[in-house]
C-alpha cells in the first residue's frame, strides 16, 4: 500500500470539487489498515476516512491524510427458518450490494437501490430512502478504532441509528473506520411500497406479480427521473435534512401557509420537508455563479462546473439564512463539511 503526496480529490467526490488531499493512501484489507496506523505519517496528521465521496463537501484543501477504503467483499454467513445473514465489507458499492441482494432473492434492502456511495458510508447517517433505512436489515458494524487500532463489533443497538444519523456522526466522530457491515436479510419479502410514487411507478410499469427485482427497478426508474446523475451534474443528493418542529410551531406555520406538507412523528413533534421550505423561498432552479439548487429538486444543490466547495457551502449558508427569516425553521446539512 502506496501513500502517495498531492492528490487530486476531484475524481473521488461526486460533487466534483476539485480539492487536494496532502496525503493519500487507499487501504484493501484490514492488513492495509494495521499497517497504515503503523506509518509515522498515520499519527501525526488528521485523517478523512473517504467511501464513494457522495455525502460530502471539500471545502478546501485537505490538509492530512486521506484514507480510501475499499475492502471488497459479500460473503454469506449463515441462514435460519425466515433469514439470511450476510456480510458486507466496506469498500462494495452499495448499489453492486443490493443487485447482488436481488439476484439471490434476499429481501430488505431493494427499496434502497441506486443510493450511490459504499457499504462503509451506509451506517454512517442509516441511509434510507422509500419508507427503509439501512437499520431494518443492520444488525452489526465491525471497525478499527483510529487511535488504538482495537477491532470493535457494534451491535445495531450500539450503532443508535435515527433519521441519517448514528453514533459515528457524533459521539464517535473521526473515531473508526468502518471495515464490515452484517445484514439480516429476509427469505420472505415484505413489502414497502406505498411510500413516495413507488406504487404508481408499479402500476405504470404494468407489474402485477411484486417482486424485489419490479420493486427495485421502480425505484431505480424514478430515482433516475427525479435526481440529477452525478456522472452528469456534480451534487451529493440532498444537501439538508428534513427539520422536525414542534406540534405547536408546526400548527402557527399552517395558519400562514395551508399548503405546507407536514409529517406528525411519534414523539408528538411534525417533520416538514427541507425542500418545500428552499422552494417556498423561491429558490428552486436559482442559479448562483456555478451553483445552485436543481430545478426538479430543490433539496439538492448542483456544480453547474467549477464550482468551488466554498461556493457550494456558502450558497448553503444563504439558503439556510433565508428559510429561518422565512420560517423560523432551521434547517441543517445532511451532506458531510470538510
Ligand atoms: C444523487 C444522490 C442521491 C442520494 N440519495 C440518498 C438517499 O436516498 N438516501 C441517503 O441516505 N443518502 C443518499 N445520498 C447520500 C449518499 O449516497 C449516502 O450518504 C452514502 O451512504 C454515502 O456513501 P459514500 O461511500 O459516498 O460516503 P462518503 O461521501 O465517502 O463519506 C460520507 C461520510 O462517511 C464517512 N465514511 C465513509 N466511509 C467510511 C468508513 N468506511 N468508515 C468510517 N467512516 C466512513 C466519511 O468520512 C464521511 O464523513 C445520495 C447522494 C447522491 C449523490
Amino acid at each position: 500500500m502506496e501513500v502517495k503526496s498531492n492528490i487530486s480529490l476531484l475524481p473521488f467526490n461526486t460533487f466534483h470539487i476539485e480539492a487536494l488531499a496532502k496525503y493519500f493512501a487507499e487501504v484493501n484489507t484490514i492488513e492495509d489498515i494495521a499497517a497504515l496506523q503503523n506509518e509515522s505519517l498515520f499519527k501525526e496528521n488528521k485523517k478523512l476516512i473517504l467511501g464513494g465521496g457522495s455525502n460530502m463537501l471539500l471545502t478546501k484543501d485537505f490538509d492530512g491524510l486521506v484514507v480510501k477504503v475499499s475492502i471488497p467483499g459479500i460473503e454469506l454467513e449463515r441462514e435460519d427458518l425466515h433469514h439470511y445473514y450476510v456480510k458486507v465489507n466496506a469498500g462494495v458499492v452499495w448499489h453492486q450490494f443490493v443487485l447482488w441482494c436481488i439476484d439471490k432473492g434476499y429481501a430488505g434492502v431493494e427499496n434502497l437501490s441506486l443510493i450511490p456511495g459504499q457499504v462503509g458510508a451506509a451506517p454512517m447517517q442509516n441511509i434510507g430512502a422509500y419508507g427503509v433505512e439501512l437499520k431494518d436489515t443492520c444488525v452489526a458494524v465491525e471497525a478499527i478504532n483510529i487511535n488504538t487500532g482495537e477491532q470493535v463489533k457494534f451491535s445495531a443497538a450500539d450503532c443508535e441509528f435515527g433519521y441519517r444519523e448514528s453514533v459515528f456522526k457524533h459521539r464517535y466522530k473521526d473515531e473508526f473506520i468502518i471495515t464490515t457491515v452484517h445484514f439480516r436479510l429476509n427469505k420472505e419479502p415484505r413489502f414497502n411500497v406505498s411510500y413516495g410514487d413507488v406504487k404508481a411507478t408499479l402500476d405504470e410499469m404494468k407489474v402485477f406479480d411484486l417482486s424485489i427485482k419490479a420493486v427495485s427497478d421502480a425505484v431505480v426508474k424514478i430515482r433516475s427521473s427525479k435526481l440529477p446523475d452525478p456522472a452528469v451534474l456534480g451534487n451529493a443528493g440532498s444537501f439538508f435534512k428534513n427539520p422536525t418542529v414542534s406540534f405547536e410551531k408546526c400548527k402557527e406555520l399552517i395558519e400562514k401557509y395551508p399548503l405546507m406538507p407536514n409529517y406528525p412523528q411519534p414523539t408528538g413533534d411534525v417533520k416538514i420537508p427541507a425542500g418545500w421550505l428552499i422552494e417556498q423561498c423561491g429558490w428552486k432552479g436559482k442559479r448562483v455563479g456555478n451553483t445552485g439548487p436543481h430545478a426538479k429538486q430543490a433539496l439538492v444543490l448542483v456544480n453547474y462546473g467549477g464550482a468551488t466547495g466554498h461556493e457550494i457551502y456558502q450558497l448553503a449558508m444563504d439558503i439556510k439564512q433565508s428559510v429561518l427569516d422565512k420560517f423560523g425553521v432551521e434547517i441543517n446539512p445532511e451532506v458531510n463539511l470538510i
